[in-house]
């Protein structure tokens, strides 16, 4: 599994940078925003390193699915139950700033501090 040691995210990934933790498995992790945008804000990764969505293949179309199916499922857990948005930031027009591939999920009761 492709690794970046000066990711931010991989670097999460590694155990490496604290983060609050909401789901672990094989391919997939997902941990609360920092700096959070709405009541209930976490990002969902891949646990390999992709830079951006123009970086993932055929070959993660199956990863990809798992991460948007996965949304759902946690803000549920989370206690979402009224809506939530579910966004990809891609490259610098996308305003992406960190460089690993992930879905930002975000809900809970308006008004939200962003977004
Ligand atoms: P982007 O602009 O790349 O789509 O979003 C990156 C997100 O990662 C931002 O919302 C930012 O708050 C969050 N973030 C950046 N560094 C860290 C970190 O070290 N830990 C956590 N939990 N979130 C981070
Ligand atoms: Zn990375």
């Amino acid at each position: 599994m492709s690794h970046d040691p000066n990711c931010i995210f991989c670097r999460i990934v590694a155990g490496q940078i604290p983060a609050k933790k909401v789901h672990e498995d094989d391919e997939l992790l997902v941990f609360h925003d920092i700096n959070p945008w709405a009541p209930v804000h976490v990002l969902v990764i891949p646990k390999q390193h992709i830079e951006t969505l123009y970086d993932a293949g055929p070959e993660h179309d199956a990863l990809l699915g798992r991460m948007m199916g996965l949304a759902p499922v946690l803000m549920r857990r989370l206690g979402v139950t009224n809506g939530f948005r579910a966004l990809v930031n891609v490259g610098p027009d996308g305003r992406q700033e960190v460089p690993h591939l992930h879905l930002h999920v975000m809900g809970g009761p308006r008004p939200w501090a962003r977004g």
